[in-house]
């Protein structure tokens, strides 16, 4: 079993929080993995993270702590999940992809872009013969999107022996390089900017999923090895209720916050139960909890990033983001390798692998 690594990252301060908040921080790190919060009552609550990043730090720091093993495990097999946390405008986005995915800003790429040419690096090193999957869905009121197809705008979630929890039909493309996996990524990232303009929301009231599947030939033996990275880029956590919202603004956040309280309702089930006794864990209750079923409670290896501002200005919503971590830090998951014995007899690489029918789950 292994735990969640579970980080925080504060981003510097905002030019509207410095003009209106007076530089006014409301943490103070103790050490690489422990800070002190400070809350509107001046009340002080310690927090121990893996790790903490500070306002200087660099998107490699992130990318090295958090992403670099999940891909080494990845292309052994082992699946992972890296998720960012946090409100609107706390760094999950920046964090995630850097401000342009196709950008050559070496010091602001996000984890996407690094994720892809580390991956890619890792299986050329190998010398193994590979194919790497890319899929992009958004999850935006209850619906599975493909950013990749938009006539696809309501996938279903399925689930069989073989492939854990996947997504029904989704468009998966075959990538060669990181090139073009980049050019797939952005074209996916502009799609759900064409979305925003027809259903009116912003990226940050949707969750967007980035799914790499990566599938190795074992050199001596007739079998295949799977390996998942799934990133996923939260919708934002703040609580949209009580600015007093209303209609389809008001809707969106009623299901943001549903499905978030999914994530956390999940958690909880997950890290409260009875050692030895089985416990109910409600991964049905959203579309969001559900797809990540098999990252939360099963065979992942899984980290999470609480993005915050360090501002006072928004010290409520950073504690709210720091407790959900806090709490997320107790989950253990159970990571194994995937291997295919089924398919061994199949030499081309690029297979669909049929869904078990007696195994078949729909939500
Ligand atoms: P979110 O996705 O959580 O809504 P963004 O990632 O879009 O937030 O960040 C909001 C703003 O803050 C953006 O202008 C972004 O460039 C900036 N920002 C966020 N994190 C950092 C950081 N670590 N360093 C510099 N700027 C950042
Ligand atoms: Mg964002």
């Amino acid at each position: 079993m292994s735990s969640i690594t579970v980080c925080a990252r504060f981003r510097p301060l905002s030019s509207k929080e410095k003009r209106d908040h007076n530089d006014s921080i409301c943490i103070h790190i103790l050490d690489a993995g422990t800070l002190i919060f400070k809350d509107e009552k001046e009340e002080d609550h310690l927090f121990c993270f893996d790790r903490v990043f500070c306002q200087e730090s660099e998107q490699s720091d992130v990318y090295e702590f958090l992403a670099l093993p999940i891909i080494q495990d990845a292309v052994n097999a082992i699946n992972g999940t890296i998720l960012t946390y946090g409100q609107t405008g706390a760094g999950k986005t920046y964090s995630m992809e850097g401000p342009n995915i196709l950008e050559g800003n070496e010091k602001k790429k996000g984890l996407l872009p690094r994720v892809v040419e580390g991956l890619f690096d890792c299986l050329r090193s190998s010398e193994k013969v590979y194919t790497v999957k890319l899929s992009m869905v958004e999850i935006y009121m209850e619906k599975v999107r493909d950013l990749f197809d938009l006539s696809k705008d309501n996938l279903q979630i399925k689930e069989d022996k073989i492939q854990g929890i996947y997504l029904s039909g989704v468009t998966e493309v075959s990538v060669l390089d990181p090139e073009e996996a980049l050019q797939n990524l952005c074209n996916g990232i502009a799609n759900r900017a064409v979305g925003e303009t027809q259903m009116n929301m912003a990226s940050s009231r949707s969750h967007c999923v980035y799914i790499f599947t990566i599938q190795q030939e074992c050199t001596g033996e007739r079998r295949l090895k799977t390996g998942k990275i799934i990133l996923v880029d939260l919708a934002g956590s703040e609580k949209v209720e009580k600015t007093g919202a209303e209609g389809k603004v008001l809707e969106e956040a009623k299901t943001i916050n549903k499905s978030l309280s999914a994530l956390g309702n999940v958690i909880n089930a997950l890290t409260s139960g009875t050692p030895g006794k089985a416990n109910h864990i409600p991964y049905r209750d959203s579309k969001l909890t559900r797809i990540l079923q098999d990252a939360l409670g099963g065979n992942s290896r899984t980290a999470l990033l609480c993005c915050c501002s360090p501002s006072t200005l928004n010290a409520s919503e950073s504690l709210s983001t720091l407790r959900f971590g806090a709490r997320a830090k107790h989950i253990k998951t159970s990571p194994r390798a995937n291997y295919n014995r089924d398919k061994c007899e199949k030499k081309q690489l690029d297979l669909d692998i049929c869904p078990v029918k007696d195994e078949l789950y729909e939500m």
